[in-house]
């Protein structure tokens, strides 16, 4: 498949699942999640309409920015926001998607040029438990989004998460809807979250049905990352 005929069934596909989930086909936000991809496929897809990017990796971001003079995308950092790298995703993209440190937020917050709009920021949480992830653990996740809220330079947007993958459907799912009661619970204790960052090629149409509004895919566009 080439992949124009890839992206639009993958376009399709997240389209589809929005309908299935009781919302309307654009419901769903598809970031392309073009981290160790050249930067021919990454115009083949905007080519065909794309405009979300993100990318984990500051050095490899910058690099294709500089080398694709797109001006009508958004940019979204999806990678651990490392404190000595704040002031340049401050200054390069348009979100980002993985806050689980203050300090970082307050230095993101700080380095926003009052030029450009405030930073969409998502908090990312652990939703496994796993001690080994990173994340805000779930109790703490009201009280730290309360903080981010207060932040000039943000506009906080929504949750993103990363579960372990599971062995059946079922279990995704129940993983997925654990997720959006919890974004349901902290939008009804006072936040406003219109995102949830949730799903990625092996498993956003069940992210979608259960609520998710921004899938990350990778692979399942643009193939295999060059390692
Ligand atoms: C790499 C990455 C993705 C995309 O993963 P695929 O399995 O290739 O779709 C999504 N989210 C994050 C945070 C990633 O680092």
């Amino acid at each position: 498949m080439t992949i124009a005929s890839t992206y639009l069934a993958v376009d399709e596909a997240v389209r589809n699942a929005a309908v299935a989930s009781g919302r309307t086909p654009d419901a769903v936000t598809l970031l392309a999640i073009s981290k160790g991809q050249s930067i021919a496929k990454m115009q083949a897809v905007y080519d065909c309409g794309q405009r979300a990017f993100g990318e984990n990796y500051l050095q490899e971001a910058l690099e294709k920015q500089a080398a694709l003079t797109w001006t009508d995308v958004t940019w979204h950092y999806v990678g651990r926001v490392q404190t000595n790298k704040t002031r340049e995703i401050a200054a390069h993209f348009d979100w980002v998607h993985a806050l689980d440190q203050i300090k970082q937020a307050e230095r993101l917050s700080a380095a926003r040029a009052s030029h450009l709009p405030p930073l969409n920021v998502c908090v990312a949480v652990n939703i496994d438990h796993n001690p080994k992830k990173t994340g805000v653990s779930e109790s703490d996740v009201l009280a730290f989004a309360k903080t981010i809220a207060t932040m000039p330079r943000l506009h906080l947007r929504g949750v993103m998460v990363l579960p372990e993958p599971r062995d059946t459907v079922e279990a995704q799912r129940v993983i997925f809807c654990r997720v959006k009661t919890m974004v349901d619970d902290l939008n009804a204790a006072g936040l406003s979250l219109d995102t949830l960052s949730m799903g990625m090629s092996s498993d956003f149409p069940e992210a979608i049905l259960a609520g998710s509004t921004m899938v990350r895919i990778g692979t399942a566009l643009f193939g295999a990352r060059a390692t």
